[in-house]
């Protein structure tokens, strides 16, 4: 960037926005973030503002980072409203589902649909990939954003929603894969299978998957279960991706069965990192 570093603003300091955020600090951004939690998660570098129209009179683009649509709903209602607002695009990195982006590109300020895939480890290895969707117009305008936010990012449609229908296919393919992962595994260990051995074979056969191959090295064998996705936004994405199947009037016979799971998961654990399925699902 030359000359004044731009100011970009950023909603949502949680397990994913904390490290966007940062990203746009490396990158090279003067950013102003809020969260509703207070500023214990600003990240270095960046500037904490007391409330959503504070960020909307000092940045041109805000970020959001938000667990669901209703709160994106109401945070950007407030960004809209600022008085003396600088605001005018909003890049909504949240899953919040497909209805929900195309109501939030109606409220006065440009929308950019760009939900993302990776997990926290990619948003620190800036692998993440940011999958988005927009007018021609308002992508090229937050490009340099996007850009900041990770080193992957695909366009996938002009129309906000399009990243959304994508976002939740993917995660309805991610939380059937670690479900299916954990039953079998939890099949082989009954079978007096070692559960390394088992992932060292399945990852170099026709079974594998980001659970085969990610998930479980990391996080599950390793007993660590510190991902930093909750069981309930998983839960509430398979719950998005099969209200959107419904109303298209697809085939859900797989997802919902993985819905059931997760719900159940969930209900009984609320809150629990997303990889904590394999004990649920064991019964350990
Ligand atoms: P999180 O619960 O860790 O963070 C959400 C943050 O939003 C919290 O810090 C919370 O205080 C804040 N917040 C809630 N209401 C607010 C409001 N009204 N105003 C300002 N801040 C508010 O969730 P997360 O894991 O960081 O996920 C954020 C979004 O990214 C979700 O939509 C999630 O589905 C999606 N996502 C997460 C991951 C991941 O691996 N964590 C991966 C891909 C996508």
């Amino acid at each position: 960037m030359s000359g004044q570093p731009a100011t970009v603003g950023f909603v949502g300091l949680g397990n994913m926005g904390s490290l966007l955020a940062l990203n746009l600090v490396r990158a090279g951004f003067e950013v102003v973030a809020y969260d509703a939690l207070g500023p214990a998660r600003t990240p270095l570098g960046a500037r904490w503002a007391p409330g959503p129209a504070d960020v909307a009179r000092e940045a041109a683009t805000v970020v959001l980072s938000l667990p669901d649509g209703a709160v994106c709903h109401e945070v950007v209602r407030d960004l809209q409203g600022a008085r003396d607002r600088r605001v005018t695009h909003v890049v909504d990195t949240s899953t919040v589902g497909v209805a929900a982006a195309r109501a939030l590109c109606s409220m006065g300020l440009a929308y950019v649909d760009a939900p993302v895939s990776g997990g926290v480890a990619g948003a620190r290895q800036r692998t993440l990939m940011v999958m988005y969707a927009g007018s021609d117009e308002d992508c090229a305008r937050v490009e340099p954003v996007l850009a900041g936010l990770s080193d992957r990012r695909r366009r996938v449609g002009d129309l906000p929603g399009q990243a959304q229908a994508l976002k939740l296919a993917n995660n309805f393919l991610s939380a059937t894969a670690l479900a299916a992962t954990s039953e079998a595994v939890t099949f082989g260990r009954a079978a007096g299978l070692d559960p390394a051995v088992m992932l060292e074979v399945l990852n170099s056969s026709s079974g594998r998957s980001g659970a085969s191959t990610d998930k479980f090295p990391s996080e599950v064998l390793t007993g660590r279960y510190a991902a930093g996705f909750s069981n309930t936004l998983m839960a509430k994405d398979v719950r998005l991706y099969l209200d959107e199947v419904r109303r298209l009037g697809g085939t859900q016979a797989l997802g919902a069965v993985t819905g059931s799971v997760w719900e159940a998961f969930s209900e009984a654990e609320p809150g629990a990192d997303f990889t904590r399925i394999y004990p649920f699902v064991a019964g350990d």
